[in-house]
């Protein structure tokens, strides 16, 4: 089980943002900006790799409405997600990173 799987589960707390029936987005355990959120479908999917299409479609939806609730759809923000070792995944749990809340540094 994944440390995502045990959050969706209630076992591990987290600070929520969102929630519906498959999706979920909550704030990072170590923010690497001043808002830091992680969206992930509450269904344990590897990566984005894995991913369905309409399932990534839905998931982008729910990241629209999760930046609107952060209050940051207006200034802007950044989506990331890790696949895999190259990629720097650390949580075999599909995730995107919504970075935002300052003005964010370019890479
Ligand atoms: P990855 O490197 O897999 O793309 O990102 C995993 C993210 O999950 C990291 O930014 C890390 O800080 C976050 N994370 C790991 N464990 C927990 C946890 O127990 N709670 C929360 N809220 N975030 C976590």
């Amino acid at each position: 089980m994944t440390i995502f799987e045990r959050i969706v589960a209630g076992e591990i707390p987290c600070k929520k943002v969102l929630e519906n029936e498959q999706f979920l987005a909550f704030y990072d355990i170590a923010p690497k900006a001043k808002i830091h959120v992680l969206a992930i479908p509450k269904q344990c999917i590897k990566d984005f790799q894995e991913a369905d299409p309409k399932l990534l479609g839905e998931l982008s939806a729910f990241i629209q409405e999760v930046v609107k609730v952060l209050g940051i759809d207006k200034s802007g923000y950044r989506i990331i997600s890790n696949i895999g070792r190259d990629g720097g995944q650390e949580v075999p749990h599909l995730h995107f990173h919504i970075l935002g809340g300052e003005k964010l540094g370019s890479f």
